[in-house]
């Protein structure tokens, strides 16, 4: 494994994706949500495509209309005043009043006056000298409108000039609008201005904003603006719309639609047309939150459609994850167990499934280590009783049941290790049959051998359960004797020397068979078991030359048989 793999892995540990469950939850979630995700997405984009340039065309065309329409009502106002500026009754009274004629004021005064209740629109004339004082005003106490500087250089071009536009008190939208009047020669005589009401262009303006040629886009509006960004306020006064730099970019965009964040700093679209009779701009707008309403309505839904599929799916991968699981964590729980060494499980087989195949096989094996554990026991038992025979068997003589030389030797050491240790005393009492070769000539080997089983026999019955009696050699036994002194030594030899001078007869032999004990003891000073063992020798050896069928103690006097 590399690195990256262990990080992996920790990740996955870290979501818990490292469970079958988990695994099966994520990937119901993920193959659902995906495609649903992506259907949404590109639904989603191509819907606001369409829309956008749904209500695009629609915007553009609003401003269009809207410019259309100001331009045609103001090239006819335009077209009205000019017609009353070359009539003769202004260009003559004008002369005349320039020349100091006060009824030649009179008379502009009352042919303006006649204009105005001609046409309702105009709601204050007024006419000037070429040097901007009034010559006349209608209605008669009027404050007269101010004529800017530019608006008469503009008309000294020959050029009609746009003024301020105000809200009237009442609340009515008022703009200032004036023509040049000039005489046969061309010499500009002065000019006439008005004041008009901008009502019936915003009652026709407002129709196009609330239903702009049909279908989505509602709630836009129209504004007319000039190009340092300030807003003909028709009717009431209108807040937000283009600043001067947003409306410069939706003028670059050729007429077509935009986006741009407005002085309130909402999010819009617009788009903006261009008028010929006016300086001024139609702009058309409309936030985009409205205008994509509906288009986040459907968003909204998909996305609680999707987690709805979202949770239903991953309920479902979850159900799924631990029918599968629950079985697993079971064999696993088993099988833990199993490995601790507990074999008393039998899993439900539930189904037909892969687990379920599993289950079996577990089963099976389950069922297979304890029967092999079953055998194992029994082996071992017979193992065990064969190594204790075997044990047995390499420590007794054959022929006469008791420890063989071996062990003797073996146990003598112990046992004198022992007494050496605890200092208590020990003795050794080497026994040898009586002219045995004798016996053996005379009745043969087999009636040897039984003599030999009598002895020993005789020798086991003498002792405690804790000495030790062994073959040394042919007709030779060794017992040793712990915790014992001479002197019940003594008393212990001289038991099994009269036992087998009264006790072990031959079938038709003439005399009992004897034997002849040598005793030694563990000397305070000690010694090691192969002295004991010659020092015993050497008082059986006095014991043969002392006459046989007796008692002679290392060291000691020869105890002479009763
Ligand atoms: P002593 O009184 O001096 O001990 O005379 P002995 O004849 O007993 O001694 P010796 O060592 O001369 O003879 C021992 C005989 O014991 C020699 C051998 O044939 C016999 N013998 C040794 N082992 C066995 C045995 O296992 N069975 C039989 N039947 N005879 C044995
Ligand atoms: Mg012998
Ligand atoms: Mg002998």
């Amino acid at each position: 494994m590399t690195d990256q793999d262990i990080r992996l892995a920790d990740l996955l540990e870290a979501m818990r994706l490292d469970r079958i469950r988990t695994k099966l939850l994520a990937f119901a979630v993920v193959i659902a949500i995906l495609p649903a995700l992506a259907t949404a997405w590109v639904s989603y984009a191509s819907n606001k495509r369409t829309l956008r340039e749904r209500i695009a065309a629609n915007l553009e065309a609003s401003a269009q209309q809207a410019a259309r329409e100001t331009d045609l009502w103001f090239r006819e106002r335009l077209h009205e005043l000019r017609v009353f500026a070359s009539s003769y009754e202004v260009i003559e009274n004008l002369e005349g009043s320039r020349r100091g004629s006060a009824a030649s004021r009179t008379q502009i005064r009352e042919y303006l006056g006649a204009i105005r209740g001609r046409f309702g629109d105009y709601l204050q004339l007024q006419a000037n000298s070429a040097d901007g004082k009034v010559v006349a005003v209608t209605p008669a106490g009027a404050v007269p409108m101010t004529i800017e500087p530019s608006m008469a250089t503009q008309m000294r071009g020959y050029e009609a000039a746009f003024g301020a536009v105000a809200l009237d008190s009442t609340g009515r939208s008022t703009v200032v609008l004036a023509v040049p009047v000039a005489a046969a020669n061309g010499r500009v005589l002065g000019f006439i201005a008005v004041r008009l009401q901008l009502g019936d262009l915003a009652d026709a303006l407002a129709e196009f904003a609330t239903a702009p040629s049909g279908g989505s886009g509602g709630g836009s509006r129209l504004l007319l603006m000039q190009l340092d960004g300030s807003v003909t306020q028709l009717k009431r006064a209108t807040r937000g719309g283009p600043d001067s730099v947003a409306l410069g970019s939706l003028l670059q965009s050729g007429g077509g639609a935009s986006e741009f964040v407005d002085r309130r700093g909402n999010r819009m679209l617009g788009a903006v047309a261009q008028m010929s009779n006016s300086p001024w701009f139609a702009v058309a707008e409309v936030p985009q939150a409205t205008a994509y309403r509906e288009l986040n309505r459907l968003r909204n839904v998909a996305s609680l459609a999707i987690l709805a599929l979202a949770l239903a799916l991953g309920g479902v991968g979850y159900v799924i994850g631990l029918r599968v699981v629950r079985p697993i964590d079971s064999l696993t729980r088993d099988a833990t167990g199993v490995a601790r060494g507990d074999l008393d499980v039998e899993l439900p087989i539930v189904g037909r499934d892969e687990v379920a195949s599993l289950t079996e096989v577990f089963n099976d094996m389950v069922q297979r280590l304890r029967e092999d554990r079953r055998q194992i026991a029994t082996m071992e038992e017979q193992l065990r009783r064969r190594n204790m025979e075997l044990e047995e068997l390499s420590i007794t003589d054959g022929l006469t049941g008791l420890r063989n030389r071996r062990h003797m030797v073996a146990a003598l050491d112990q046992e004198v290790d022992r007494a050496r240790r605890s200092k208590r005393p020990l003795s050794v009492l080497m026994l040898d049959v009586d002219h045995f070769k004798r016996l053996n000539d005379r009745f043969g080997h087999q009636a040897g051998d039984a003599v030999l089983v009598k002895v020993a026999g005789l020798i086991r019955a003498a002792v405690r359960g804790v000495d030790a009696a062994g073959r040394y050699g042919g007709e030779e036994f060794i017992v040793v004797l712990p915790e014992t002194d001479q002197r019940a030594a003594e008393e212990v030899a001289e038991r099994i020397r009269s036992m087998v001078a009264g006790g072990v007869l031959l079938e038709g032999g003439d005399a009992p068979v004897t034997v002849s004990i040598g005793i030694a003891t563990l000397t305070k000073d000690g010694g090691e078991a192969a002295e004991v063992i010659a020092r015993a020798d050497a008082a059986l050896y006095r014991a043969k030359a002392g006459g046989r069928n007796r008692v002679e103690v290392s060291g000691g006097e020869a105890v002479e048989s009763a």
